[in-house]
């Protein structure tokens, strides 16, 4: 209780950054936008910590939100892939209320058609201009996957993407095994998201090469409550650049 009262002149900060940042929308220089999306990122790295329970204001998730989000359409300030695990709930975490996040959530926050058209649309038609990859300690797909358990029905094929990032981990980690990998594993998915997201998607390609969209990965620490910020892919500009050259290469192109 005490902290949403002491929290409250945090959230009109936050609130005048938003609107600052509206304002700026207006002269989409790529310059511009890149310097949208730089102050955006701060924005969420507030978070970074020992935790964000003091922080937590709950904002924008009245009545009067609802109306005008309504009215005036949805302007979300990022996009994020997270996964669906009940305690990785985005907005309470990135202290953010109704209309602010465009959020695609999917067990292991993998990118895979479904996922990247819901981003495409969060970041093309929305224009959001910062997209989040968002992981968490204890992640149940990726352990699964890790640790080769037996999974059913339509999960298998739902964790498949996850695979190469833990053969990634493994080979950069060849003393771990089973759950002691999963640390270095998640991490790697986180990445593993990004790339499959560049490599399907010309759209993102072409908004992260024109500087209007940055991409950072993340995780969330589940008994901590901190966000441990991991940056852009760290191959993204070779990333664009090889699916760029491959694309030229292709007769439909000439
Ligand atoms: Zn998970």
């Amino acid at each position: 209780m005490n902290a949403r009262r002491s929290a409250s002149s945090g959230s009109a900060a936050l609130t005048s950054i938003l609107s600052r940042d509206g304002d700026s929308a207006a002269n989409s220089g790529p310059n511009n936008q890149g310097r949208r999306a730089y102050k955006r990122w701060r924005l969420f790295r507030r978070n970074e910590g020992p935790g964000v329970d003091a922080k937590t204001s709950a904002p924008r998730r009245d009545a009067a939100r609802r109306t005008e989000t309504v009215k005036n359409g949805q302007h979300p300030v990022a996009t994020l892939i997270a996964c669906s695990d009940s305690r990785e709930p985005v907005e309470i975490i990135f202290d953010q209320g109704i209309g602010d996040l465009f959020v695609v959530r999917v067990a292991g926050n993998v990118a895979n058609t479904d996922e990247i058209g819901s981003v495409e649309y969060g970041t093309s038609h929305l224009g959001a201009p910062l997209l989040i990859v968002l992981g968490h300690t204890e992640c149940g797909a990726v352990t699964a996957v890790a640790t080769k358990a037996e999974v059913h029905g339509s999960i298998p094929a739902l964790v498949a993407p996850i695979q190469p990032a833990v053969d990634k981990a493994q080979k950069e980690h060849p003393d771990l095994k089973g759950k002691d990998l999963v640390p270095a594993a998640i991490e790697a998915n986180v990445f593993q998201s990004i790339e499959d997201l560049l490599k399907k998607s010309e759209m993102t390609r072409k908004l992260v090469a024109g500087g209007k969209l940055r991409i950072e990965g993340a995780v969330y620490d589940l008994t901590s409550g901190s966000v441990k910020w991991l940056g852009a892919h760290p191959q993204q500009k070779a990333l664009l650049e090889t699916v760029e050259k491959a694309r030229e290469l292709e007769p439909a192109h000439h």
